[in-house]
C-alpha cells in the first residue's frame, strides 16, 4: 500500500513567506484615496502597524517568518498533503488527486495562518488591542485564537443575524477570550446611524467593517485586522503552497493544475502563488480560482477601482468587482460572498497568468458529499467549490485518458455548516446566477477615477 499522507517535520515549516509581486510582469496598481491620488502611508498607519504596511507594499521575493509565529504554527502545521485515492477510484479517473488539508488548524480553516502573523506584528509594534469584523465567524474565531496566543485583547463585530443564528462560532471566539458584539452596535457612529434609521437592522459585513475600522482609527491603542484581500494576508497564506511544494518534492510529484476556492483570494493566493514562481521560471502549471456563479467576481466582474467596503470608507483598490453595493444572495458559502477580490489575484487574472471558473451551489454540495463519502472529511461549503472543479477536471481526464496530477486546497472543514448540508439533503438549496443586468448596472455606480 502506498501512503495516503505526505507529512513534513515541524522543522520543515517554511522560514520565509513568498511574495508573488517579485515575479509579476507589472507592479501592482496602488490603492487610491478619495481624491484619486495614491493613499499615503500615514492614512493607513491609523489602523495598521508599520511592519505590516511594509509587507503590504513590498516587492521583495522572500519575507522572513518570525520565530514566534513559526512557534504558534507548530501547534497544527505542517498540515498534511493527502492523496485522495478513494475519490479517484470512485470517479474511475486516471488523474491523481492531492489535497492540502487546512482544516487541522484549531479554528478549522486556513485563516489562522494570517491571524497569527497579524497579531504578532501588531504586538511587536506595541499594539495590545485589535478589532475586526466577522460574518459566519471563520475569521473572527481565527483572530480570537491569535490574540489569545499573544495576550492581546480582541473585539469582534459580528454581523447580527450570524450572531443570532451561528451561536457556536461565537462560543469559540469567547472561549479564546475575545469580546463579541452583535453589529450594528450603538458604540460607533456607523452603528448608531444605522440603528437610528432601523433599530432591527440585521447587520451586514459592510457595516461590521465600518464599525471595526472606525473604532481602530479612533483609538491609539487599537488596530484593525483584515482576514483576506490585502497583499500581506495572501503573503502569510503562502505557507500553504510552500509546504505543498516540499511535500510534492518528497514523493517526486508535481501538480499540472492547482485549484482553490476564491472569496477574497487569500487561500487561493496562499496555495497557488508559490507554484506561480515556478511558472514564471518556465515550468508548466495552471492555477484555477473557483468561485460561485452567484458571486462571479473574476469570471463576470469589472476590472476597476472600487471600494473594499459597502460604505466607501476604505481606499479604492484596482480589482475585479461586482460593485461595492453588491447584495450577495444568501448562498451558504459565506466566505465566498465578497463583492471584490484580492488586487494581486485580480491582476494575475487580468494578465492571463491564472484562470478562474464559476460553479453553481447545488453541484458544490454534491461534490462535497461525494468527497466526504470517499475521503471522510466533511468539507466547508467554500472548499466544496474547489472540489467541484477538481471532480469536473478528473472526469474530463477520464474521457481523455490523461493521467493529470490535480492539487487543491481543502481550506477548511464544515463542522459548523451542517445546517447547510441539511438543506442540501432536504432539496431546499437553489442555484442562482447573478444577473448580467445587475453586473452592467454596477458599472455605472463604480466610483469615478481618472484613468
Ligand atoms: C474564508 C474562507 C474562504 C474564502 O476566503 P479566501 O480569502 O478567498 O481564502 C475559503 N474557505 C474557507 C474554509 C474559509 O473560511
Amino acid at each position: 500500500m502506498s501512503d495516503v499522507k505526505v507529512l513534513l517535520d515541524e522543522s520543515e515549516i517554511p522560514t520565509h513567506w513568498y511574495n508573488v509581486v517579485a515575479d509579476m510582469k507589472n507592479p501592482p496598481a496602488p490603492p487610491l484615496g478619495p481624491d484619486g491620488k495614491p493613499v499615503s502611508p500615514e492614512m493607513m498607519m491609523a489602523i495598521f502597524p508599520g511592519n505590516i504596511l511594509e509587507q503590504e507594499m513590498s516587492a521583495q521575493r522572500w519575507i522572513p517568518i518570525p520565530e514566534p509565529v513559526r512557534e504558534i504554527y507548530r501547534l497544527w502545521r505542517p498540515s498534511p498533503l493527502c492523496r485522495a485515492r478513494r475519490l479517484e477510484q470512485a470517479l474511475g479517473t486516471p488523474a491523481k488527486i492531492y489535497y492540502k488539508y487546512e482544516g487541522v488548524s484549531p479554528a478549522g480553516s486556513h485563516k489562522p495562518n494570517s491571524a497569527v502573523a497579524q497579531a504578532y506584528f501588531n504586538k511587536q509594534a506595541g499594539i495590545n488591542r485589535l478589532t475586526t469584523e466577522t460574518g459566519a465567524g471563520q475569521w473572527g474565531s481565527s483572530l480570537a485564537l491569535a490574540g489569545q496566543m499573544f495576550g492581546m485583547e480582541v473585539r469582534i463585530y459580528m454581523v447580527k443575524v450570524s450572531y443570532q443564528q451561528k451561536p457556536f462560532r461565537r462560543s469559540m471566539m469567547q472561549t479564546w477570550g475575545a469580546e463579541v458584539l452583535a453589529s450594528p452596535t450603538n458604540l460607533t457612529n456607523a452603528g448608531r446611524a444605522i440603528l437610528e434609521k432601523d433599530p432591527n437592522n440585521p447587520g451586514s459585513l459592510g457595516i461590521a467593517i465600518s464599525e471595526a475600522v472606525e473604532e481602530a482609527a479612533s483609538r491609539k491603542d487599537t488596530n484593525y485586522a483584515l482576514g483576506s484581500v490585502l497583499n500581506h494576508v495572501l503573503l502569510h497564506q503562502t505557507v500553504i503552497g510552500l509546504e505543498a511544494k516540499k511535500q510534492f518534492a518528497k514523493i517526486g510529484e508535481y501538480p499540472d493544475m492547482v485549484f482553490a476556492p476564491c472569496g477574497g483570494g487569500s487561500n487561493f493566493g496562499g496555495a497557488a502563488f508559490p507554484f506561480l514562481a515556478d511558472a514564471a521560471a518556465g515550468r508548466k502549471v495552471r492555477a484555477v480560482a473557483v468561485e460561485p456563479t452567484s458571486c462571479p467576481t473574476l469570471t463576470k466582474g469589472h476590472y476597476a477601482y472600487d471600494f473594499g467596503d459597502q460604505s466607501g470608507y476604505t481606499p479604492l483598490m484596482l480589482m475585479y468587482t461586482l460593485g461595492h453595493d453588491f447584495m450577495p444572495p444568501s448562498i451558504h458559502a459565506g466566505g465566498l460572498r465578497y463583492h471584490g477580490d484580492s488586487p494581486l489575484v485580480s491582476q494575475l487574472y487580468k494578465e492571463g497568468i491564472i484562470e478562474a471558473v464559476a460553479v453553481p451551489q447545488i453541484a458544490t454540495f454534491e461534490a462535497g458529499v461525494r468527497f466526504a463519502r470517499s475521503e471522510g472529511i466533511i468539507p466547508a461549503p467554500e472548499s466544496c467549490h474547489a472540489i467541484r472543479a477538481v471532480i469536473d477536471e478528473a472526469l474530463r481526464c477520464k474521457q481523455s485518458g490523461e493521467p493529470k496530477t490535480l492539487f487543491f486546497n481543502l481550506s477548511g472543514h464544515g463542522h459548523f455548516d451542517m445546517a447547510a448540508y441539511d438543506k442540501y439533503f432536504a432539496g431546499e438549496l437553489e442555484d442562482y446566477e447573478y444577473p448580467e443586468e445587475e453586473i452592467r448596472n454596477a458599472l455605472e455606480r463604480l466610483p469615478k477615477v481618472a484613468a
